[in-house]
């Protein structure tokens, strides 16, 4: 599959735009960070060199008095002798800093040593050194100090004798490897904090997702079996508590559940069960093999009301039965409108029970003060209550109670036929 048709999900997609720039911003902090650390780095080590340069010239100008001179390998101050390096290599064990006094551009005292530990003593500072400091009498700052092959960063400084004619001068330089190595571990805080954060964005992302995916997961699944025709399952309540649009969804996608249901399995006028879902829920108690009997019921001389008083006073009293059988059977069954007015009433009942039940009925239907247009109506009913027996299909057990009410509309009607 072509990377740019394949099927991203949710997941991945909030991965990679919170991953891409968390990934950037780390990226940006460490550059920032490692050049900023470099420059102050950079900075200090330039200051801390030059007063270290500063501090020795001071030491040297105190103790003892005197213009320099460099008669056979020894260096003296006025005139003692001062060809001792214990004041260099006091300074290198206490603050890590290679020194030199230079006699011109000879090394004439000093700490720096190669890496097998020939000391530098006799080598010579570069050109470019010379020329500053030895021609020009300035200070010199270098970060490519090269001396019997280590790298250091140096800064130089004036010998002067009292006529100011520079004789020599004084360095202070750190060794580079040692540098690096400082600022790397300053600037592998830069890198784990990064990685920290980068972690941490990951794991939230993650976490998030895989909850609201999953949640997507379930809402999908859901109006998968709706859009099959299965109108049967139910939402998991956990989603229509979300506080955010999936929530919503998940109630929208509940109440449209409902709406369908409704509107495929209810009656619209008597917001009775429909004769479809009746079919349906007998087929599955016929499957449970479970207690139940079925009443067939109909209105007696329905037709005249319709005649005399017209259809919607025919619709009135059908909504007003439609009530009294749906309260009767509520906590038992249900009731349906079969057709016309003629209803289907189930309980999940022996027939004894039932028998019980509808003569309620009767006597509801008897008693109750039908009127229309300020007219009273006069109106009852003919049962036929048939128990689930030996029969095979439902279709057999309704057949009965149907035949049961049509003895009872021809005995004389409002009468119950078992
Ligand atoms: P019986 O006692 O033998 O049942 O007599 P009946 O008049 O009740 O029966 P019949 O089958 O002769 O008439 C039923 C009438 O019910 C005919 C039809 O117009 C009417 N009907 C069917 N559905 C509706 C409806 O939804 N609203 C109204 N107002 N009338 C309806
Ligand atoms: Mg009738
Ligand atoms: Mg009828």
């Amino acid at each position: 599959m072509k990377w740019k048709n394949r099927k991203r999900s949710i997941k991945e997609k909030l991965l990679s735009v919170v991953l891409f720039p968390t990934l950037m911003l780390s990226l940006l902090t460490v550059i920032i960070g490692v050049s900023l650390i470099y420059a102050f780095y950079a900075n200090s080590i330039h200051d801390e060199l030059a007063a270290t340069t500063k501090m020795m010239l001071n030491c040297l100008e105190l103790t003892v008095r005197g213009d320099y001179m460099y008669i056979d390998g020894m260096l003296i101050k006025g005139d003692i002798n001062i060809t001792d390096s214990t004041m260099l290599y006091r300074i290198k064990e206490e603050t890590d800093i290679d020194t030199t006094i230079f006699w011109k551009d000879e090394r004439i005292l000093t700490t720096m040593e190669s890496e097998s530990g020939v000391s530098a003593v006799g080598t010579k500072a570069n050109p470019n050194v010379k020329k500053a400091v030895l021609v020009n009498g300035e200070e010199y700052f270098s970060k490519n100090v090269m001396v019997l092959g280590q790298k250091y960063i140096g800064y130089y400084t004036p010998l002067e004798n009292s006529s100011h004619e520079v004789v020599g001068m004084i360095f202070a330089g750190k060794k580079k490897n040692r540098v690096y190595l400082e600022i790397g571990r300053l600037i592998m805080w830069f890198v784990i904090f990064s990685g920290v954060a980068v972690a941490i964005a990951t794991f939230l992302c993650k976490k998030y997702s895989n909850k609201m995916v999953l949640d997507i997961a379930t809402i999908n699944q859901y109006l998968k079996s709706i859009s099959e025709g299965d109108l049967g399952v139910s939402l998991d309540g956990r989603i229509e508590e979300r506080r955010d649009e999936i929530g919503e969804i998940g109630t929208y996608a509940t109440r449209m559940r409902r709406n369908l249901q409704e509107l495929i399995e209810m009656d619209p006028l008597t917001a009775l069960f429909n004769r479809r879902s009746c079919n349906h829920k007998l087929l599955s108690l016929m499957k449970k093999e479970a207690v139940f009997t079925v009443v067939m019921c109909d209105i007696d001389w329905f037709k005249k009301i319709n005649d005399n008083y017209g259809h919607d006073a025919g619709d009135y009293v059908l909504k007003e039965i439609s009530a009294i059988l749906r309260n009767s059977v509520e906590n038992y069954g249900f009731a349906s409108r079969w057709g016309g007015e003629e209803f289907l009433l189930v309980y999940n009942l022996p027939g004894g029970q039932t028998l019980t039940e509808v003569e309620d009925i009767q006597r509801k239907i008897r008693e109750f003060p039908f009127s229309y247009e300020e007219k009273e109506l006069k109106i009852t009913m003919t049962f036929g209550v048939e128990e689930r027996g030996e029969e095979t299909s439902y279709e057999q057990i309704i057949r009965e109670a149907d035949n049961k009410l049509y003895i009872g509309k021809n005995s004389g009607r409002d009468q119950i036929i078992i």
